[in-house]
């Protein structure tokens, strides 16, 4: 509720309606419960908003100022069922009859009834309701968000479904967490769109990995292929310059995703495994330590070694040795690097560490790279059953995965 009020009022409700039901028999009894329910929904709303109203107008200090003048004291009613409004509740559009007073200061009059419910004025859906509705249709088709809703008594026909999720798509904003881990993932995948050949645009997308496992969205745009990754990453930026450790990007070696941040932030960009040795110089330089001394060459050649990939092994057995040996000496260099305070580096590495062999380790389990695939199949799973715009797209792909993701719920 929009109002602070602290105390809780008790409302007396009786209800007497008159239904005509023809049988007994369950069906007619819901029917005729759902022809009562508007009835019903709207007496109770009015009645409850009443009550407010009646316990506000008696508060010295009123919860609304007058529009006009800023009065918040001094006011008396107007009328308690006034001019008619309607709001969409969860159920369906119901009547109100407006609360109106009159300011004492200046005169001037005003409706209460939105500021008690804690609605914007004019507006007729709560932002609740247009929650719940966006999340069903991005949870499935608009048709069928229609006809679940209908079996069930409701009365919202699939376009404001529709207007829900762009309503509430376009304002939800992922950016990055500055208080998870300083990893990412940047990836992008084709995306149906109307009226352009099939897979036409890109849906590309930022993912960062939570303590604890599992991953957020920071990110995410629909457009051209080879198309700018700034607008993923630009509200993000400031974010990235707070994380005190190196920020550490994966990706498959889009390198337009690299060339949006450049200048900005340092960002190490992990491709593939044999990109480490080359990160860790980077490193090892911000460290200050020396090119080529006795521990660069220690660290860089042992890093080489380790990272070096023999893609004629697939025997699982041997890969799996192979990794236990690599992780092994991997652990070694960090220790080496630790004894020698080499901070950037020990950090570096400790990121990477858990990536470095998820490649290897995914092909002895037969599993997909990137965590970010799976991803990609929820967002088609409902992209792939409809027609869409890039902005219809883009809005339905954003509250599916703020649902899935981002803790969204309604
Ligand atoms: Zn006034």
């Amino acid at each position: 509720m929009g109002t602070t009020l602290q105390k809780k009022i008790t409302i007396e409700f009786d209800c007497q309606f008159r239904v005509c039901v023809a049988q007994s028999s369950f069906s007619s009894i819901m029917k005729a419960f759902l022809m009562l329910l508007p009835q019903l929904l709207e007496g109770f709303f009015q009645k409850v908003l009443v009550g407010f109203g009646e316990y506000e107008m008696v508060q010295e200090r009123k919860s609304f100022v007058c529009q006009c003048c800023g009065n918040n004291r001094e006011f008396i009613w107007k009328t308690r069922h006034g001019k008619a409004t309607i709001i969409l509740t969860w159920f369906r559009y119901i009547t109100l009859k407006q609360l109106q007073v009159q300011c004492s200061a200046c005169g001037s009059k005003q409706y209460i009834t939105r500021t008690l419910l804690g609605m914007e004025p004019r507006k007729r859906i709560p932002e609740e309701t247009r929650r719940k509705l966006a999340l069903m249709g991005a949870l499935t088709s608009y048709r069928v968000s229609e006809k679940f809703g209908n079996m069930f008594g409701w009365a919202i026909d699939k376009m404001t479904i529709w207007r829900s999720v762009q309503r509430v798509g376009a304002g939800i904003d992922f950016v990055l967490d500055e208080n998870e881990v300083p990893r990412c993932e940047a990836d992008g995948t084709g995306i149906g769109i109307t009226g352009i050949a099939k897979r036409g645009k890109e849906l590309k997308v930022l993912v960062q990995y939570k303590e604890g496992g599992g991953i957020r969205v920071a990110g995410i745009d629909i457009g051209n292929y080879n198309g700018s990754w700034d607008k993923l990453f630009q509200k993000s930026i400031e974010v990235i310059k707070k994380f005190k450790e190196p920020f550490l990007l994966l990706t498959d070696g889009d390198t337009s995703i690299f060339e949006s941040l450049k200048g900005k932030v340092t960002v190490l960009v992990q491709r593939c495994l044999w990109h480490i040795p080359y990160q860790a110089q980077y490193a090892l330089w911000s460290d200050g330590v020396k090119r080529k001394s006795r521990e660069w060459l220690h660290v860089v050649a042992e890093l080489t070694e380790i990272c070096a990939s023999r893609p004629l092994v697939d025997c699982p057995d041997t890969i799996k040795a192979m990794i236990e040996s690599k992780k092994a000496r991997l652990k070694k260099v960090i220790d080496y690097c630790q004894e020698k305070e080499f901070k950037r580096c020990v950090s570096y590495l400790e990121n990477a560490r858990e990536d470095m062999f998820t490649a290897l380790e995914n092909r002895l389990a037969g599993k997909t790279t990137s965590r970010v695939e799976r991803l990609f199949r929820t967002v088609n799973m409902r992209v792939n059953v409809s027609k869409w715009s890039t902005e219809g797209a883009l809005n339905v792909t954003k509250v599916r995965l703020a649902y899935y993701y981002n803790g969204f719920d309604a």
